[in-house]
């Protein structure tokens, strides 16, 4: 959305806002399609909430750790930041690593640390308030020396131990990363990174665009803003390095790009590139009524993955038939406490009563990988995050089986909502047969806990079904396919864990691909698995919402997708465009492949 100010902000910055800055342009990854003008917002922290003040004797030696843990998560991301500088041009560099050199240097053996420490043991504080103390006591210092002759140094000390303090109490709370509350209509909102839940708070209708130095393409941040229809790049290093807010920037979704404070030719081109955007998706939209039928008669299922309430109204009018991934964490973030049976039920009946009979795919708690909610933190129900590997640790169906009332409440809410409409129930990140068996025994209980109660249950039980995400169920398929009701293969985990790139991580990004020939064969392998055992199979990663790969999709033998809801006139449209023959004949070229790019140029190539 644009604001009224916007065009005259565009053209300021460069004339009535003193000497113009130089145009810099920055390459990141592109998140989410579209191009957005506007002025930088570069998110306010909001200030640190500290509930837990005084400790017990007793606990002095956990929030000792509590603090180490703390301490080492915080060294951590400023390393990581500090690596991405190499891609910087050197005088770049040179501006922030002695910044981020002095911030590793004050979570070392610091008077900071020793000082935390001491009034952890000492005076019997947490970890975060005797952080926030110390932080505060040496910086109060320092500033005293500022106001004094030597000045500047001392002020600019002073701030920089406020800030590690900070980034300390942040880790040590969990508390979320980011207030939007105030920034101006049409903004680009900038920022080192953006959590999911960050990203679930954005409004569309406010916040013009989306660009940062950290994320990949397929992470859950990348998806939730594609969800939200926002154009966004992620991954844009040094886009933080000299930015002052409300300098005007332009983002390029399709394209990857980032332009700071344009020249007006390049703003006109911009310009141009906005409304050619609008222009096509008007015409993706007329699509909407037609049929998902191949040239040669073929139908597709078109689904819609919803991922936040706000994007009901989308899918709507997306054309998709029905909802092939609700991802029910979005009721758990940015909360404090876990929803209840009652929420939960009303909140999934309102999408399916939305849907009006068309299917909704009801995907039960995936907690775990980037996914932090702190509702479950504050509850108690799942481990300390920080020094395990939470892809590989406690995630989806491993957690909801070690706290089966979190299950139970939510199969009871969806069998609720089940009356109002057609629904099925999603395991994610099922490895084993074990599980599905174990989750099927709850489903079972719960379904008759029901029904003593008078409550209408839907008779037969609304299929229950498992994402395929691990190299492991998918090559495992065939087991499953006999426990499991329907199969949804999500090609994001699958790709990160099949080739060991996390989905989410900027310096790997060029090695997540979903073309490799492991990830096409075990595509192959669970299609096959559930054409065998005769049970439907669906796609719901991002690779069934990109149109260039829904030929070699539908080659595989896949007739059904579910993709956010902005993709789903595109999917069409490459759906209506070609015939079943014809993605044969390129999936069995493609499979013949061993190099990733040949592959990549057959895709690319098909039907031109
Ligand atoms: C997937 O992994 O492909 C998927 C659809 O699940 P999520 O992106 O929520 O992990
Ligand atoms: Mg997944």
């Amino acid at each position: 959305m644009r604001s009224a100010g916007w065009w005259k902000l565009a053209s300021m910055s460069r004339t009535e806002a003193g000497p113009p800055r130089p145009e810099r342009r920055l390459i990141g990854i592109p998140a989410c399609a579209g191009v957005a003008i506007g002025p930088v917002f570069r998110t306010v922290e909001p200030p640190a909430v500290i509930t837990r003040n005084r400790i017990h004797a007793a606990d002095i030696n956990g929030e000792l750790s509590r603090l180490e843990t703390a301490i080492l998560q915080s060294r951590k991301q400023l390393l990581k930041l500090r690596n991405r500088l190499l891609v910087l041009p050197e005088e770049s560099q040179g501006e922030i690593a002695p910044l981020l050199d002095a911030y590793l240097q004050m979570l070392g053996p610091s008077r900071l640390v020793r000082g935390a420490r001491s009034r952890v043991q000492d005076r019997l504080v947490s970890a975060e308030t005797a952080v926030m103390e110390e932080a505060n006591a040496i910086a109060g210092v320092l500033s005293a020396v500022g106001a004094d002759a030597e000045g500047e140094g001392s002020k600019r000390q002073a701030e920089e131990v406020r800030e590690i303090g900070r980034r300390l109490v942040r880790n040590l709370t969990r508390a979320p990363f980011r207030s939007f509350a105030d920034c101006l209509q049409g903004s680009i909102l900038v920022a080192e990174a953006l959590r999911p839940s960050d990203a679930a708070l954005i409004d569309p209708a406010r916040i013009a665009g989306v660009a940062t130095e950290e994320g990949g393409t397929d992470g859950h941040t990348a998806i939730l803003l594609r969800a939200l229809g926002v154009p966004s790049v992620l991954g844009a290093p040094g886009l933080l390095t000299g930015l002052q807010g409300g300098e005007i920037i332009v983002i390029d979704g399709s394209l990857g790009s980032v332009l700071i404070n344009p020249l007006p030719s390049s703003l006109t081109a911009s310009r141009r590139a906005v409304d050619a955007f609008a222009r096509e998706r008007q015409r993706l939209g007329r699509l909407r009524r037609l049929p998902a039928v191949t040239l040669d008669n073929e139908t597709v299922e078109l689904q819609a993955n919803l991922e936040l309430p706000v994007e009901l109204p989308m899918i709507a009018q997306s054309g998709a038939t029905g909802i092939g991934l609700l991802r029910s964490e979005f009721m758990f973030m940015n909360r404090d406490t876990v929803p209840n049976e009652d929420e939960q039920a009303q909140s999934y009946r309102r999408v399916v009563e939305t849907m009006q009979g068309d299917p909704v795919t009801i995907r039960v708690l995936d907690w775990g990988g980037e996914k932090e909610i702190e509702a479950l933190t504050a509850a108690g129900l799942v481990p300390d995050l920080v020094d395990s590997n939470p892809a590989l640790g406690l995630r989806g169906i491993r957690l909801l089986l070690r706290q089966p009332a979190l299950l139970e409440v939510q199969l009871t809410a969806i069998l609720r909502a089940a009356a109002a409409g057609p629904v099925r129930v999603l395991l994610p990140m099922v490895t084993n047969v074990a599980e599905v068996q174990a989750a099927r025994v709850i489903y079972h209980r719960v379904a008759q806990r029901l029904r003593d109660s008078g409550a209408p249950v839907p008779h037969p039980l609304p299929p229950l079904g498992i994402m395929v995400e691990t190299p492991g169920a998918a090559l495992s398929a065939d087991a499953l396919a006999a426990e499991a009701e329907f199969f949804a293969i999500g090609t994001n985990d699958l790709c990160m864990y099949a080739l060991a790139v996390d989905r989410g991580e900027t310096d790997v990004a060029d090695l997540y691909d979903p073309l490799h020939p492991a990830m096409l064969r075990l595509i192959q392998f669970t299609v096959e698995a559930a054409s065998r055992h005769r049970i439907p199979v669906s796609v719901c990663g991002e690779m069934a919402a990109n149109p260039a790969m829904t030929p070699l999709l539908l080659g595989l033998g896949l007739r059904s997708f579910s993709t956010n809801a902005s993709a789903v006139p595109r999917v069409k449209q490459a759906v209506r465009s070609t015939t079943i023959d014809d993605c044969q004949r390129l999936t069995w070229q493609v499979m013949k492949q061993t190099d990733p790019a040949r592959t990549r140029e057959l895709v690319a190539g098909f039907g031109s």
